[in-house]
């Protein structure tokens, strides 16, 4: 097996078992390794660290599988991880009430670049990684053996690969082709999710537990549900009692989606609208117009995707606070997320409280949100955290 030598005083963060060695850090490769071949650490003394995935092209130089001694990168440690993720999930699932979960949440799971989504009796996977790119085989047989997916699903079609040199992949990879849209149920909602075109995977199964606050929050509400997809948050709120919600969204195909489960959920099609805007746009349309609402839920896109793009993501997460904040009726709700793990959460609750101040509103935060349980955040990755939200009141 080839050798990473770190260089003098770089395997700070291996020792506490951060899973990443950047480029910088890597004083040189003995031996030779192919993209995704598992090569060994060692300190610039010589200790040995770790065993991990090389990858060549990426500032992101090693993903570290084991700080083990001894631990075989391979099936069985596949087996036994995956095999731990599915029983966490079991055990953490509160009696159940979903048939979509994430079963593997790549790093935080001891897994980096991997993500496993199920939804009803089909997986879709993710290899985000050269590392999980070389096991992908291997990996889907261990999905295969301790699932048993009626199919697996590929949707390797992410801005992340291109940084390890991968092109993008999508398609099946065993069993049986899922269907256009599989459907899955929620808490007692119904939602479709289309794995092939979808964002991610299909759905943001990561706000599931949000979903539930909104339902028990939004009786007798006018809810404006913003950068609204398939509609998530949209039918949770029907579900819950809301007087009427407006959904907005760029993309056609995610309103058309969230019209199909409203009409799936039996919901009056009079209450349950879509509009196709430009968030930004649109809340200041409806500040123009004098428009009001009880709750709105703003759950953008992530805004930033490095640590450069933060004081522009900063401006983008102030702009539509503030202009929700301004549309909110006298004891309104705002929910409002952020989904950018460069974006930290003393941060964002600084952006929203500015945006109040602009706004004129005395807010206060009732409510801290976070991603579901099934979106573990590893101890020693805090990378791993990136949704959080807040509930605010004025
Ligand atoms: N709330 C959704 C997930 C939102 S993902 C759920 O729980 O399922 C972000 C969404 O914002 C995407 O559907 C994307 O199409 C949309 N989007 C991105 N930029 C937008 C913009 N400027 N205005 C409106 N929608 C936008």
């Amino acid at each position: 097996m080839a050798c990473v030598i770190l260089k003098p005083g770089r395997d700070g963060s291996v020792s506490r078992r951060h899973p990443w060695i950047f480029s910088g850090a890597v004083s040189e490769l003995k031996g030779h390794a192919q993209p995704g071949e598992t090569v060994e650490v060692f300190s610039s003394d010589g200790r040995w660290l770790a065993r991990g995935a090389w990858s060549p092209e990426s500032q992101i130089r090693v993903r570290l599988w084991t700080f083990t001694p001894g631990l075989d990168v391979g099936r069985r440690m596949f087996e036994e991880r995956i095999g731990r993720c599915l029983r966490e999930r079991s055990a953490l699932s509160e009696g159940g009430g979903t048939t979509a979960f994430r079963l593997v949440n790549a790093e935080s799971d001891g897994l980096p670049g991997v993500v496993v989504d199920v939804y009803g009796v089909y997986a879709v996977c993710q290899f985000l990684s050269a590392g999980a790119e070389f096991f992908r085989s291997t990996i889907s047989d261990v999905i295969n053996k301790i699932l048993g997916p009626k199919g697996i699903y590929e949707r390797s079609d992410t801005d992340s690969r291109s940084k390890e040199g991968l092109p993008p992949r999508t398609g099946l990879i065993s069993g049986a082709e899922p269907p256009g849209l599989i459907e899955v149920q929620e808490y007692g909602a119904r939602y479709l999710v289309d794995v092939r075109r979808g964002h991610k995977t299909g759905f943001y199964l990561d706000q599931r537990d949000n979903r539930r606050t909104v339902a028990g929050l939004s009786r007798g509400r006018c809810v404006l549900n913003c950068f609204s997809y398939t509609g998530g948050f949209g039918v949770a709120a029907m579900l819950g009692g809301a007087s009427s919600v407006l959904n907005v969204d760029t993309s056609r195909p995610a309103l058309e989606t969230a019209l199909m489960n409203a009409r799936l959920n039996g919901m009056d099609e009079a209450a349950f609208e879509v509009r196709e805007a430009d968030v930004f746009g649109f809340l200041r349309e409806m500040s123009n117009l004098g428009r009001t609402f009880d709750l709105i839920v703003l759950d953008p896109p992530r805004f930033a995707s490095s640590a450069g793009h933060v004081p522009k993501a900063a401006r983008g997460y102030k702009d539509i606070n503030l202009l929700a904040f301004r549309l909110l009726r006298p004891g309104g709700l705002l929910v409002t997320f952020s989904c950018s793990a460069h974006v930290g959460p003393a941060l964002f609750q600084k952006i929203v409280a500015d945006a109040a101040l602009d706004a004129g509103r005395d807010a206060r935060i009732v409510r801290f949100l976070s991603q579901a349980s099934d979106h573990p955040v590893g101890l020693a990755f805090p990378e791993g955290l990136y949704l959080k939200g807040l509930v605010c009141t004025i």
